[in-house]
């Protein structure tokens, strides 16, 4: 208590900049204005942005069709309560379901709440289904992955499997155990384990593909299994698709990677193209939810809402899906090239579509460094843990971007050695 008192005066002493709270280490840099994949900051510098607000901007900035949609919608109507039914909420869940395996969808304001929704959907899958009683000491319990990222609010942050985001915030939420990803064995003990004296777990929520947590893809052959043991056991398995959703992958949904359909999943990041929305949609038969059960005064409003269908619109009318599946073809390929180029620096190059990591090797500069070093060649992109950076462009990024960025991607490395 003492130490944190003084590290905050001494804090505001040394540099009174900003009103805003430090949650998080900011760059030195003050983005004023995006068209396309380009941003410029205050002092009329100009960025390449392969970051996108972190997979936000799917049809980069200032979009012209996103904009006149959002100008339409604002002289019509702004926001009205969920206590009555919204138009255009309902048009974009039956869009998302026309799109996907899901029939249901509950709309909020961003990752960490639709997983907050998924949480309290699954605790009810563990009573209704499972006849999981939390009353009888036998909470129901949620298995998730280690490295995995689900966002910040206590649940959601429970649910991630990284112990340095508990840090500081315990007592975590009851009734989550962690498994290592893509590891069959270890996850059919875990579950074995919990399943010992009769039903325990209630769901898996897992990443299809790892995003914040290195770029890590989802095995095939795992996520099959993990199907057929959440099928045996009529566990809910959902799938957080906050980051790899809404054509990131090359397809609209990252679970079509792996071939298999989970019962329900969360949806956030680039949804809405820039406009905060989130959203968890659910197979008919575990559609657990009644009136009172959950709810969201902002969620799924008719402004927020024009975002997602003209996002979704825009990716059909333009044939984003095989533009990233091409493009993505080509950052590999341009990253598989800097990596044979500087192999003392790179260790290897993986993700899906537009959601690709470049692995740094232990010896070279980590991943914040070659981060800022790119910053100041005028490249945006982003960490995700120490030893990865992650491209996350805009799903409209040109082939000239993707080889502009990687040759102002070399020259930042070549500065650091
Ligand atoms: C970003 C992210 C979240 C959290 O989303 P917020 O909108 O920041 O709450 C959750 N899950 C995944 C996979 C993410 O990438």
């Amino acid at each position: 208590m003492t130490t944190q008192t003084a590290t905050a005066a001494q804090r505001s002493a040394d540099a009174p900049l900003s009103a805003v709270m430090d949650t998080y280490a900011r760059f030195p840099v003050e983005l004023a204005r995006g068209k396309g994949v380009w941003l410029w900051d205050t002092d009329g510098r100009r960025y390449l942005d392969c970051v996108a607000g972190i997979a936000v901007c799917t049809l980069g900035h200032s979009d012209r069709r996103l904009r006149k949609a959002l100008n339409r919608q604002l002289g019509r109507l702004q926001h009205v309560s969920n206590l009555y039914r919204i138009p255009e909420q309902e048009q974009l869940a039956a869009a998302i379901s026309e799109r996907s395996c899901f029939e249901r969808v509950f709309f909020c304001n961003s990752g960490a709440e639709a997983n907050e929704a998924a949480i309290k959907l699954a605790r009810k899958h563990g009573q209704l289904v499972r006849g999981i009683d939390a009353g009888d000491g036998r909470c129901p319990l949620i298995l998730t992955a280690e490295a995995s990222f689900h966002g910040r609010t206590l649940a959601a942050v429970t649910a991630t499997g990284q112990p340095r985001y508990h840090q500081g915030f315990e007592p975590m939420v009851q009734g989550f155990r962690y498994f290592p990803y893509n590891d069959t064995a270890a996850f059919e003990a875990l579950l074995n384990a919990c399943e010992a004296d009769g039903p325990r777990v209630a769901a898996v929520l897992v990443e299809p593909l790892q995003g914040e947590g290195g770029v890590n893809p989802g095995d095939p052959a795992f996520f099959q299994r993990l199907r057929q043991l959440c099928d045996q056991h009529r566990i809910l398995l959902i799938f957080d698709e906050v980051q790899i959703g809404v054509g990131r992958s090359g397809r609209l949904w990252g679970y079509e990677r792996l071939g298999v359909e989970p019962d329900a999943f969360t949806l956030a990041k680039g949804l809405g193209g820039g406009i905060p929305i989130g959203a968890l949609a659910v197979k008919r038969a575990v559609d657990h939810f009644r009136p009172g059960d959950h709810a969201s005064t902002f969620g799924g409003n008719p402004f927020a809402c024009r975002a997602g269908l003209t996002v979704l619109a825009e990716i059909e009318r333009r044939d984003l899906l095989s533009h990233v599946q091409r493009s993505g073809e080509l950052l590999r390929q341009l990253l598989e090239e800097l990596v044979t180029r500087h192999p003392q620096l790179l260790a290897g190059q993986r993700g899906w579509g537009l959601l690709q990591g470049l692995v740094l090797r232990p010896e070279a500069p980590s991943a914040p460094q070659v981060v800022k070093a790119a910053l100041a060649e005028g490249l945006l992109l982003v960490p995700a843990g120490a030893s990865v950076v992650r491209f996350v462009p805009p799903l409209t990024i040109k082939p000239k971007h993707l080889r502009e960025a990687v040759q102002r991607l070399e020259r930042a490395l070549l500065s650091l050695v």
